[in-house]
């Protein structure tokens, strides 16, 4: 008998894992023996659908054989192990788009691999003894195989849950989660198969009532409630406080499993939310994690304890929970050259206008991707992999997409005049600066006229989202301009959000921004008040940080140095964002709070701060944090 039999019978792509006293576990050659026949019957007119089924009553398949990824891995052969996820998560996502009915019965264990293969077609049925899981957080990987898609889908946060837990699900919860469609009972699975078999029509599948709904269906307000938070710590600490059965059972299920495993699988779920959720995005990100799992994850020891030393006392990493959001963001950074690639696609031509603290590590990030990125700046500076031009116009001309990355709207305008003419018809300018929204409509306007696409999708996240690829990007303009610049924005972004016509994106930066200013100034005055009434900056810290006081300022760009983590505090203040940028901001907010006479009080009181820090006082050139030494050495008057 060999691992899996692949045959047409009547009317069905027939394919059967046949390895039961190995609970049906994938091999790297029954996934590619998979895709094989996947490719071949996707045009032959035999075939009008696929039926996927395992021997053995115990599972369907309990996931992919991990012996001999930990063999490589600890020989040091990473290039293994990368290339058996690339290829499986290829196969996940032909099953995914297939363009026939896959239909799958799913047995007893269903999990990680098992899920790829079983939980992406058309009809997914489960019965009585069905059990789905996504366990990978307990052997140091993420949940992976495009099952992040389905987790980001579950309702409420019941994908944080699953993830986070491994709980396993019964046919109900499995229907309830989105892993699964159909249930039937198993006495009626062979003759179901025999049917379809004989007629390949789907409709021949005769669905029935679950009995009853799962017992994570019916936690769903208790999951709800614990895995809200953004992080790792938050969901910890509510669980920590609440002495329910189901909280207290959560934890002791969640202290298992690798931090580094669930701490980046929250972040992946969150990066995944909103309108650009495609399955290639979630494979992408998830690969992302894979590839660095053996090097600078847990999975070695994840295995070591699990199924070689069977010991189940894995040494993790960050083991006392905390897990820093840097290590989390190094495991999510693009992979350039070696992102995960689902088809071989034509790669964009990029010109980048703007190389500055922002826009050098975007454009390094989109040469690093394998785009042919050529960019002009006339400070001179550069960025890593992306060719020089001598000019604007030279950068653009033949480019598929422009990006500009500028100081404010008078000079995104200035330079739109020159770009324009270059640009080749049906290309795309996509400008990422912070500038007004009329300037934003002017060039958006400009673009189109000359038979262009225009996108105005200013940032946030810093010089530190610029570098990690994590930025958020808001984006206003066409659908059209919108889906043609999406690949660019997975590359640099971790998020995009498409706000509306063009200007609706400086519109939604604007906004966000105000609250970034009025917060930054709120956390520097209530650290120099913390210092005078002799509060050590660190406890003030670890008190606000995981309490109601917590912000973006005070989280991830704390203006206190040496407290949290790197800032450009820590940097004497050299400008990551600059004050007078913030001033530009708040600036911008205020002209447009005018103009639609909007009532903005705290916005209007930062502006009149910070245009006194930068214009009277030692702002200029400074980060806009350093909002705290200013508010150090003041008193009330
Ligand atoms: P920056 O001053 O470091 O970079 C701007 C670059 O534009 C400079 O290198 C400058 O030489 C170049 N430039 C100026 N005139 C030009 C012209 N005519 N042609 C081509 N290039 C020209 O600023 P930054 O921090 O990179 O910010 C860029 C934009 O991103 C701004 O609109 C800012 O508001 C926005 N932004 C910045 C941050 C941040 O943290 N720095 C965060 C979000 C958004």
């Amino acid at each position: 008998m060999t691992d899996i039999s692949i045959r047409i019978t009547g009317r069905a792509g027939r394919i059967t894992l046949q390895r039961p006293d190995a609970l049906n576990a994938m091999t790297y050659d029954m996934c590619l023996a998979i895709e094989t026949a996947l490719d071949a019957w996707r045009d032959d007119p035999a075939v009008a659908l696929v039926v996927i089924d395992a021997m053995g009553e115990r599972a369907f398949c309990s996931g992919g054989d991990i012996a001999d990824l930990y063999a490589t891995g600890r020989a040091g052969d990473f290039a293994y192990g990368q290339k058996f996820w690339a290829d499986e998560y290829r196969l996940n996502n032909k099953i995914f788009e297939y363009s026939k009915p896959v239909v799958s019965f799913l047995q007893g264990f269903t999990m990680g691999g098992g899920v790829g293969i079983g939980c992406h077609g058309s009809h997914r049925i489960v019965g009585d003894t069905s059990q789905i899981a996504m366990p990978e957080v307990g052997i140091g990987l993420v949940p992976d195989v495009g099952g992040s898609l389905m987790l980001a889908l579950a309702p409420g946060r019941l994908g944080e849950y699953l993830g986070c837990t491994a709980a396993r699900m019964n046919a109900g919860d499995a229907i309830f989660a989105g892993f699964a469609d159909i249930y039937l009972p198993e006495a009626a699975w062979d003759s179901t198969i025999k049917t379809l078999e004989l007629t390949g029509d789907v409709d021949h599948i005769k669905a029935q009532d679950v009995p009853a709904s799962g017992p994570i269906e019916n936690n769903q307000d208790a999951i709800n409630r614990h895995f809200h938070g953004a992080s790792l710590g938050d969901i910890w600490i509510t669980l920590e406080s609440d002495t329910s059965d189901f909280a207290q059972a959560t934890l002791k299920q969640m202290k298992r499993n690798s931090p580094l495993s669930m701490a980046c699988a929250i972040e992946i779920l969150s990066r995944l939310r909103g309108p650009s959720l495609t399955m290639g995005k979630a494979l992408d990100l998830e690969y992302r994690f894979t590839a660095r799992a053996m090097e600078h994850g847990d999975f070695l020891e994840g295995i070591r304890a699990a199924i070689i030393d069977k010991d189940r006392q894995p040494k993790w990493q960050f083991a006392d929970g905390v897990v820093p959001p840097m290590a989390v963001s190094k495991m999510l950074q693009p992979l350039g050259a070696q992102a995960l690639k689902l088809k071989e696609e034509a790669q964009m031509k990029i010109g980048f206008i703007g190389l500055g603290n922002m826009g050098a590590p975007m454009a390094a990030n989109l040469a690093s991707a394998g785009f042919d990125v050529a960019g002009f700046d006339p400070a001179g500076t550069s960025a890593a992999g992306v060719g020089v031009a001598s000019s604007a116009a030279q950068a653009a001309s033949d480019a598929d997409a422009v990006i500009t990355m500028l100081p404010n709207g008078a000079i995104l305008r200035s330079v739109a005049e020159e770009l324009v003419p270059a640009m080749k018809s049906g290309a795309v300018l996509l400008d990422c600066s912070t500038v007004d929204v009329d300037s934003a409509r002017a060039v958006a306007k400009q673009a189109q006229d000359a038979g262009l696409m225009a996108v105005d999708a200013p940032v946030s996240g810093g010089i530190g989202g610029a570098s990690g690829g994590t930025l958020t990007f808001m984006a206003g303009g066409t659908e059209a301009g919108f889906l043609k610049v999406t690949p660019l924005f997975d590359i640099m972004g971790q998020k995009a959000v498409h706000c509306g016509e063009a200007g609706a994106g400086q519109a939604a930066k604007i906004c966000n921004n105000m609250i970034l200013g009025a917060t930054m100034i709120a956390t520097c005055e209530a650290f120099a008040l913390a210092d005078k009434l002799g509060l050590e900056r660190q406890k003030m810290f670890d008190v606000v940080s995981t309490s109601s006081g917590y912000s973006w300022s005070m989280n991830a760009y704390c203006p206190a140095p040496g407290v949290g983590p790197q800032s450009p505090s820590d940097n004497g203040y050299t400008p990551g964002f600059a004050a007078e940028l913030m001033l530009k901001d708040l600036g911008l907010s205020q002209q447009a709070a005018e103009t639609a006479d909007a009532d903005t009080p705290m916005g209007a009181l930062a502006l009149a701060l910070y245009k006194r820090f930068v214009e009277e006082e030692d702002g200029m050139g400074r980060d806009f944090s350093a909002m705290l030494p200013r508010f150090e050495g003041r008193g009330r008057d």
